[in-house]
């Protein structure tokens, strides 16, 4: 390609490759939440609506990025764990990190009126990211079990806030003092005692989080809409034929499971493998 004498200014861009043999780690997080969840009056603690939405851009994100084995969200964020040895955009931290970034934005805007119909968008919501390189699986194991911990340690304390607030009749700096030094055992006492809640039984999805992971569904390939006519027995046998196949067709299964005991690391062990 013949460069003009104004090309060199294309040198000026530096590479910016990814450490080789490491998990590629992305976390988007919305931008000032707080704000926008209270500006299109979210439920609170925990919105439904607006999870789902967050969970179906983080699908979106994982059909454009097949080499992104497992996603974790809470409240207005989402990690994304690629596998070990992906080459994905050559491994350009820019290009990765800004793509995926821009691709879940533009989903959660785009999907917005179908999670949350009744609520017009007032501005345009953004998302920050960041990309952290970590070298073994021991490490990855303890990111997502510290991001699930955090999912627990702030839905329990959100969850009797707004019950102090909500059917307590406190302010919300009174419901923050009454909170303030109290043991995660004392917040379950004072959500039992006083709101008859049992946190245990809370849906898994805030208590939990969510968990994406690409799973192998067996799909009957059978077309029941093509009944052959009859006027052509070769043609049918061979239909039906084709009709008992089986294929095996990944799909992308959202759960609200534990993710720091072994259990989920052995149901599914590629994950972690290079
Ligand atoms: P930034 O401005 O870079 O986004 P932040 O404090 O919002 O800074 P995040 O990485 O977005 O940082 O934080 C993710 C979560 O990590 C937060 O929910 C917070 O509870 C927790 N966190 C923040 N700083 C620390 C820290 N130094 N050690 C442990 N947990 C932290
Ligand atoms: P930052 O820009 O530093 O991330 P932030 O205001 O987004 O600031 P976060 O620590 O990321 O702060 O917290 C996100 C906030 O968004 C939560 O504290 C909560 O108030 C709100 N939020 C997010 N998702 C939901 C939801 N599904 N239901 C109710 N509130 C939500
Ligand atoms: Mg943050
Ligand atoms: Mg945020
Ligand atoms: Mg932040
Ligand atoms: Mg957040
Ligand atoms: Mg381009």
């Amino acid at each position: 390609m013949a460069g003009t004498k104004f090309s060199y200014v294309k040198k000026f861009e530096l590479p910016d490759p990814l450490l080789p043999n490491t998990f590629i780690l992305v976390r988007i997080d919305g931008h000032a939440f707080h704000r926008l969840s209270e500006a299109h009056e979210f439920m609170k603690p925990n919105d439904e609506r607006a999870l789902q939405l967050m969970d179906h851009a983080a699908q979106d994100v994982m059909n454009e990025f097949k080499d992104i084995v497992l996603a974790f969200g809470e409240s207005d964020e989402y990690s994304f764990l690629f596998k070990k040895a992906t080459a994905v955009y050559n491994r350009r931290h820019a290009k990765i990190l800004t793509t995926l970034t821009s691709l879940f934005t533009s989903s959660y805007v785009f999907n917005w009126q179908k999670y949350i119909p009744d609520v017009a968008l007032k501005y345009p919501p953004t998302f920050d990211g960041r990309v952290v390189l970590y070298p073994t699986s021991k490490e990855m194991r303890d990111y997502f079990s510290w991001r699930q911990a955090d999912t627990h340690i702030n839905n329990l304390y959100n969850t009797v806030f707004w019950a102090l607030v909500q059917q307590g009749g406190q302010s919300t700096t009174q419901a923050h003092a009454t909170l303030r030094g109290t043991q995660s055992k004392h917040k379950h006492d004072i959500l039992f005692s006083h709101f008859g809640i049992n946190y245990n039984s809370l849906p898994e999805r805030y208590r939990k989080g969510s968990v994406l992971v690409r799973e192998e569904v067996v799909e009957d390939a059978r077309h029941t809409d093509t009944t052959p006519t009859g006027n052509d027995i070769q043609q049918s046998t061979e239909n039906l034929e084709a009709k008992s196949e089986k294929k095996l067709r990944t799909t992308i299964k959202v759960y609200h499971c534990d993710i720091i005991q072994n259990n989920f690391w052995e149901e599914h062990p590629n994950i972690l493998q290079g």
